[in-house]
């Protein structure tokens, strides 16, 4: 038999900041290809676990794996594994002061030394995937935040990921932006891409994801199929928090 490689292999993962204990013993994996959504609770240490996976933060214990390779080992080449993992955040991060196409090439140009034209290219081609090939001369200021959006997203898909994180991508948009940005999501997961999504959108983790994974107080609380976490949740916590976002 072929061992099946995980894009992502989580082995009892805490993190503390001092004597906060934020996460405390978290296992799960995602395969290639899947999505997986995270719901909780605010402060259930959802955006910590998305840090651990990214490197923004150093887990304190555990195992964490990304494509085979283990970020925690202490000899691991992390700007390496670093690249292969796109992280999007609820705010977008644009460089204000760059177009849209130059806040899109900078990360290929300085971190995969790519050249001129050949970042351009990818940006063009990225910027055309999450439909603002119209908005490459534009600056971040000139654009909604559904637009801001999805060249963040752009931004990260044109280093190539292997991996995509998303913690509350739509958060912080007005209503009627967040569909723009939930499209263009929803194509990235039917094209294959593997996600793990930090979001607070129950119809898309209900039709998106594969899994869904209910974090409280630091730990899982459950985890399985979309249809089954959101539609026939089988603890108490899961229950009572999906009453209060449904
Ligand atoms: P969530 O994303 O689920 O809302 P977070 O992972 O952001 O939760 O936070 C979980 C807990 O960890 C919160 O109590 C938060 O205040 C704390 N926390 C997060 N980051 C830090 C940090 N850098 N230093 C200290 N405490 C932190
Ligand atoms: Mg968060």
């Amino acid at each position: 038999m072929i061992p099946v490689r995980h894009a992502v292999e989580i082995r009892d993962l805490h993190k503390s900041f001092g004597e906060l204990q934020v996460l405390k013993g978290i296992d799960f994996t995602v395969d290639p290809g899947q999505v997986v959504c995270v719901i909780g609770p605010s402060g259930s240490g959802k955006s910590t676990l998305l840090r651990c996976v990214n490197l923004l933060e150093q887990p304190t214990s555990g195992m964490v794996v990304v494509e085979g390779l283990e970020l925690t080992d202490r000899d691991a080449d992390l700007d390496a594994a670093r690249r292969r993992v796109g992280m999007v955040f609820q705010q977008f991060n644009l460089f204000p002061h760059m177009t849209v196409l130059e806040n899109v090439t900078i990360a290929q140009r300085r971190v995969l030394k790519r050249g001129k034209a050949e970042a351009e290219r990818v940006a063009r081609d990225n910027l055309d995937r999450v439909g603002l090939a119209d908005k490459a001369g534009s600056y971040p200021a000139q654009l909604s935040g559904g637009q801001q959006q999805r060249a963040a997203i752009a931004r990260a898909l044109a280093m190539n990921p292997a991996l995509m994180l998303f913690d509350e991508p739509t958060s912080a948009l007005d209503p009627e932006l967040v569909g723009d940005v939930l499209t263009v999501m929803r194509k990235l997961a039917e094209e294959g891409m593997t996600m793990l999504v930090v979001t607070h959108e129950m119809a898309f983790a209900r039709d998106v994801a594969d899994r869904v994974v209910f974090m409280d107080g630091g730990v899982i609380v459950e985890d399985g199929p979309a249809a089954q976490v959101i539609g026939a949740p089988q603890h108490e916590r899961t229950k009572s928090f999906l009453r209060r976002v449904l």
